[in-house]
Protein backbone atom coordinates (compact mmCIF):
# COMPACT_ATOMS: atom_id res chain seq x y z
CA UNK A 1 0.00 0.00 0.00
CA UNK A 2 3.22 2.13 0.67
CA UNK A 3 4.94 2.89 -2.73
CA UNK A 4 8.75 3.17 -2.30
CA UNK A 5 9.93 6.57 -2.25
CA UNK A 6 13.75 6.91 -3.19
CA UNK A 7 14.51 11.09 -2.99
CA UNK A 8 18.15 12.35 -3.57
CA UNK A 9 19.17 15.22 -1.08
CA UNK A 10 21.81 17.44 -2.81
CA UNK A 11 22.86 19.63 0.18
CA UNK A 12 24.86 23.09 -0.66
CA UNK A 13 26.33 21.07 -3.88
CA UNK A 14 24.94 21.85 -7.82
CA UNK A 15 25.81 23.86 -11.08
CA UNK A 16 23.66 24.71 -14.29
CA UNK A 17 25.87 21.89 -15.33
CA UNK A 18 24.94 19.52 -12.43
CA UNK A 19 21.37 19.29 -13.66
CA UNK A 20 22.76 17.43 -16.92
CA UNK A 21 22.36 14.51 -14.03
CA UNK A 22 18.93 14.92 -14.00
CA UNK A 23 19.30 13.49 -17.46
CA UNK A 24 19.21 9.84 -16.62
CA UNK A 25 18.16 10.16 -13.36
CA UNK A 26 14.56 11.15 -14.99
CA UNK A 27 14.73 8.63 -17.50
CA UNK A 28 15.28 6.25 -14.96
CA UNK A 29 12.56 6.91 -12.64
CA UNK A 30 10.36 7.14 -15.46
CA UNK A 31 11.18 3.74 -16.62
CA UNK A 32 10.22 2.61 -12.90
CA UNK A 33 6.69 3.47 -12.19
CA UNK A 34 5.75 1.23 -9.26
CA UNK A 35 8.18 3.59 -7.19
CA UNK A 36 8.58 7.28 -6.55
CA UNK A 37 12.01 8.97 -7.03
CA UNK A 38 12.62 12.37 -6.82
CA UNK A 39 15.69 15.43 -6.18
CA UNK A 40 16.06 18.22 -3.37
CA UNK A 41 18.72 20.81 -5.53
CA UNK A 42 19.74 23.97 -3.74
CA UNK A 43 16.77 26.60 -3.96
CA UNK A 44 18.46 28.42 -7.03
CA UNK A 45 18.34 25.45 -9.08
CA UNK A 46 14.74 24.61 -8.54
CA UNK A 47 13.13 25.95 -10.96
CA UNK A 48 15.91 24.95 -13.82
CA UNK A 49 15.39 21.38 -12.46
CA UNK A 50 11.66 21.40 -12.96
CA UNK A 51 11.86 22.43 -16.32
CA UNK A 52 14.43 20.14 -17.07
CA UNK A 53 13.45 16.84 -14.97
CA UNK A 54 10.47 15.98 -16.92
CA UNK A 55 8.17 14.03 -14.52
CA UNK A 56 10.50 13.89 -12.16
CA UNK A 57 9.54 15.80 -8.52
CA UNK A 58 12.03 18.40 -7.74
CA UNK A 59 11.80 19.46 -3.80
CA UNK A 60 13.96 21.59 -2.00
CA UNK A 61 15.72 21.11 1.33
CA UNK A 62 13.49 23.60 3.89
CA UNK A 63 11.43 26.12 4.02
CA UNK A 64 9.74 28.95 6.27
CA UNK A 65 7.08 27.95 8.81
CA UNK A 66 5.26 31.64 7.81
CA UNK A 67 4.60 31.96 3.68
CA UNK A 68 5.54 35.42 3.69
CA UNK A 69 7.31 38.62 5.71
CA UNK A 70 10.24 39.84 6.80
CA UNK A 71 12.14 36.89 7.36
CA UNK A 72 15.44 38.01 5.40
CA UNK A 73 17.35 34.73 3.45
CA UNK A 74 14.37 32.36 4.31
CA UNK A 75 12.23 30.82 1.23
CA UNK A 76 8.50 29.86 2.50
CA UNK A 77 6.26 27.34 0.78
CA UNK A 78 3.90 28.62 -1.06
CA UNK A 79 7.33 30.14 -3.04
CA UNK A 80 8.87 26.84 -3.51
CA UNK A 81 5.17 25.27 -5.25
CA UNK A 82 4.96 28.63 -7.28
CA UNK A 83 8.90 27.44 -8.32
CA UNK A 84 7.74 24.11 -9.36
CA UNK A 85 8.84 21.91 -6.36
CA UNK A 86 6.66 18.91 -5.05
CA UNK A 87 7.99 18.26 -1.64
CA UNK A 88 10.53 19.64 0.59
CA UNK A 89 13.04 18.00 3.29
CA UNK A 90 12.61 19.73 7.04
CA UNK A 91 14.59 19.05 9.72
CA UNK A 92 17.22 17.83 8.36
CA UNK A 93 20.32 17.25 11.03
CA UNK A 94 22.55 19.40 9.44
CA UNK A 95 19.61 22.05 10.50
CA UNK A 96 18.80 21.42 13.16
CA UNK A 97 22.47 21.44 14.23
CA UNK A 98 23.74 24.65 12.17
CA UNK A 99 20.65 26.53 12.52
CA UNK A 100 19.38 25.46 15.80
CA UNK A 101 16.01 24.47 14.63
CA UNK A 102 13.87 22.95 17.39
CA UNK A 103 11.28 20.42 16.66
CA UNK A 104 8.52 22.53 17.05
CA UNK A 105 10.13 25.04 14.55
CA UNK A 106 10.13 21.61 12.52
CA UNK A 107 6.55 20.77 13.04
CA UNK A 108 5.84 24.33 11.92
CA UNK A 109 7.90 24.21 8.60
CA UNK A 110 6.49 20.90 8.39
CA UNK A 111 2.60 22.04 8.36
CA UNK A 112 3.01 24.87 6.14
CA UNK A 113 4.66 22.55 3.15
CA UNK A 114 1.53 20.23 3.51
CA UNK A 115 -0.90 23.11 3.54
CA UNK A 116 0.45 24.53 0.37
CA UNK A 117 0.38 20.97 -1.26
CA UNK A 118 3.81 20.03 -0.76
CA UNK A 119 5.09 16.60 0.76
CA UNK A 120 6.99 17.57 3.59
CA UNK A 121 9.54 14.70 4.79
CA UNK A 122 10.06 15.53 8.30
CA UNK A 123 14.21 14.14 9.18
CA UNK A 124 14.57 12.74 12.83
CA UNK A 125 17.99 10.51 14.11
CA UNK A 126 20.23 10.30 16.87
CA UNK A 127 23.79 11.16 17.66
CA UNK A 128 26.91 8.50 18.03
CA UNK A 129 26.65 9.67 21.61
CA UNK A 130 23.01 8.91 22.23
CA UNK A 131 22.93 5.64 20.50
CA UNK A 132 26.09 4.57 22.56
CA UNK A 133 24.35 5.53 25.63
CA UNK A 134 21.15 3.59 24.55
CA UNK A 135 18.81 6.56 23.95
CA UNK A 136 18.26 6.37 20.64
CA UNK A 137 14.44 5.59 20.76
CA UNK A 138 13.92 8.46 23.25
CA UNK A 139 15.57 10.52 21.08
CA UNK A 140 13.60 9.60 18.10
CA UNK A 141 10.28 9.29 19.79
CA UNK A 142 10.72 12.62 21.14
CA UNK A 143 11.92 14.09 17.73
CA UNK A 144 8.88 12.30 16.68
CA UNK A 145 6.78 14.22 19.56
CA UNK A 146 7.48 17.30 18.50
CA UNK A 147 8.19 17.55 14.90
CA UNK A 148 4.88 15.63 13.25
CA UNK A 149 2.51 17.81 12.39
CA UNK A 150 -0.96 16.39 12.62
CA UNK A 151 -2.02 15.52 9.12
CA UNK A 152 -5.71 15.38 6.79
CA UNK A 153 -3.74 12.54 5.09
CA UNK A 154 -0.89 10.52 5.98
CA UNK A 155 0.38 10.36 2.22
CA UNK A 156 1.60 14.29 2.37
CA UNK A 157 3.65 13.39 5.01
CA UNK A 158 7.12 11.42 4.84
CA UNK A 159 10.06 10.67 8.01
CA UNK A 160 13.16 9.68 7.30
CA UNK A 161 15.30 8.31 9.80
CA UNK A 162 18.44 9.32 9.63
CA UNK A 163 21.12 8.17 12.27
CA UNK A 164 23.44 11.46 12.59
CA UNK A 165 26.66 9.46 12.95
CA UNK A 166 26.06 7.42 9.14
CA UNK A 167 25.38 10.96 7.26
CA UNK A 168 28.04 10.96 4.60
CA UNK A 169 30.51 8.78 7.00
CA UNK A 170 30.31 5.10 5.00
CA UNK A 171 28.67 3.59 8.44
CA UNK A 172 25.14 2.41 8.73
CA UNK A 173 23.22 0.60 11.66
CA UNK A 174 23.11 -2.83 11.29
CA UNK A 175 19.46 -4.39 9.48
CA UNK A 176 18.59 -4.96 12.91
CA UNK A 177 19.33 -1.68 13.99
CA UNK A 178 16.86 -0.26 11.12
CA UNK A 179 14.52 -2.71 11.65
CA UNK A 180 14.46 -1.93 15.43
CA UNK A 181 13.84 1.59 14.72
CA UNK A 182 11.54 2.11 12.10
CA UNK A 183 9.30 -0.54 13.64
CA UNK A 184 9.15 1.72 16.69
CA UNK A 185 8.37 4.93 14.20
CA UNK A 186 6.17 2.83 12.51
CA UNK A 187 4.02 2.52 15.98
CA UNK A 188 4.81 5.99 17.27
CA UNK A 189 3.08 7.44 14.22
CA UNK A 190 0.01 5.08 14.85
CA UNK A 191 -0.25 6.78 18.16
CA UNK A 192 0.17 10.13 16.63
CA UNK A 193 -2.23 10.08 13.96
CA UNK A 194 -3.94 7.00 14.24
CA UNK A 195 -5.09 4.78 11.06
CA UNK A 196 -3.27 8.16 9.10
CA UNK A 197 0.23 7.14 10.31
CA UNK A 198 0.10 4.01 8.19
CA UNK A 199 -0.05 5.95 5.22
CA UNK A 200 3.15 7.46 6.23
CA UNK A 201 6.47 6.49 4.37
CA UNK A 202 9.26 5.92 6.40
CA UNK A 203 12.85 6.55 4.58
CA UNK A 204 15.90 5.10 5.85
CA UNK A 205 19.07 7.82 5.30
CA UNK A 206 22.91 7.70 6.12
CA UNK A 207 25.36 6.46 3.76
CA UNK A 208 22.80 4.66 1.30
CA UNK A 209 24.66 3.63 -2.02
CA UNK A 210 24.54 1.44 -4.71
CA UNK A 211 26.09 -1.22 -2.72
CA UNK A 212 23.60 -1.66 0.39
CA UNK A 213 20.29 0.15 -1.08
CA UNK A 214 18.59 -3.67 -1.90
CA UNK A 215 19.59 -4.86 1.93
CA UNK A 216 18.73 -1.44 3.65
CA UNK A 217 15.20 -1.26 1.41
CA UNK A 218 14.45 -4.76 2.12
CA UNK A 219 14.21 -4.11 6.05
CA UNK A 220 10.59 -4.56 7.15
CA UNK A 221 9.50 -0.68 7.87
CA UNK A 222 12.12 0.98 5.44
CA UNK A 223 9.85 2.42 2.69
CA UNK A 224 12.50 4.06 0.49
CA UNK A 225 15.53 5.88 1.43
CA UNK A 226 16.98 9.35 1.30
CA UNK A 227 19.85 9.75 0.00
CA UNK A 228 22.89 12.57 -0.02
CA UNK A 229 26.41 11.85 -1.79
CA UNK A 230 24.97 9.23 -3.72
CA UNK A 231 22.19 11.35 -5.43
CA UNK A 232 24.91 14.10 -6.86
CA UNK A 233 25.70 11.98 -9.82
CA UNK A 234 23.30 9.49 -12.09
CA UNK A 235 25.47 6.68 -12.04
CA UNK A 236 25.40 6.38 -8.36
CA UNK A 237 21.90 7.53 -8.03
CA UNK A 238 20.24 5.11 -10.67
CA UNK A 239 21.49 2.26 -9.09
CA UNK A 240 19.47 2.95 -5.63
CA UNK A 241 16.54 3.52 -7.56
CA UNK A 242 16.61 0.52 -9.30
CA UNK A 243 16.92 -1.43 -5.91
CA UNK A 244 13.89 -0.02 -4.36
CA UNK A 245 12.18 -1.39 -7.65
P1 LIG B 1 24.56 10.72 2.86
O1 LIG B 1 23.55 11.84 3.40
O2 LIG B 1 23.76 9.82 1.95
O3 LIG B 1 25.62 11.49 2.12
O4 LIG B 1 25.08 9.98 4.04
C1 LIG B 1 22.22 11.52 3.72
C2 LIG B 1 21.48 12.74 4.18
O5 LIG B 1 22.03 13.57 4.91
O6 LIG B 1 20.28 12.92 3.81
Amino acid sequence: MRRMLVAGNWKMNGSHAALAELDAIAASAVASPVIDAAICPPFTLIERAVARAGALPIGAQDCHAADKGAHTGCVSAPMLKEAGARLVIVGHSERRADQHETSEEVRAKAEAAIRHGLTAIVCVGETEAERDSGKTLDVVGGQLDGSVPPVGTGATLVIAYEPVWAIGTGRTPSVADVAEVHGFIRKRLGALLGDEGAKVRILYGGSVKGENAIELLGVADVDGALVGGASLTAAQFVPIIEAAV
